[in-house]
């Protein structure tokens, strides 16, 4: 087991909080409170300030499930994102898909 084989690093915009409304995702307070209770560490990752990300959490009651809320990209088991791709290889057919859409 290595030292990050326990984290799961949660994107905050999209995942946690809604960037239009500021509100929260629903059911994010209850996943988040899932995932500390069955053992897993909790990373909060943010393109944001992180001192404004820390208030927003907080203030949502959902502080207290992250060890760390950080903008830079930590070492993790899993990541949660609302912009991935769940990568496999270079043949799957989702990314070339995905290209093809967003081609400008
Ligand atoms: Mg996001």
């Amino acid at each position: 087991m290595s030292r990050y084989d326990d984290i799961i690093c949660i994107d905050c915009d999209g995942v946690l909080r809604d960037p239009i409304t500021n509100g929260e995702i629903p059911f994010a307070r209850e996943s988040m409170s899932l995932l500390h209770r069955h053992g897993w560490r909790l990373i909060c990752l943010t393109a944001n300030d992180v001192a404004l990300v820390n208030t927003w959490l907080r203030h949502n009651r959902l502080r207290k499930y992250f060890t760390a809320v950080t903008n830079v990209k930590p070492l993790a088991f899993r990541y949660i994102d609302d912009r991935a791709i769940g990568f496999y290889d270079w043949d799957q057919e989702d990314l070339f898909d995905l290209t093809r859409v967003l081609r400008p």
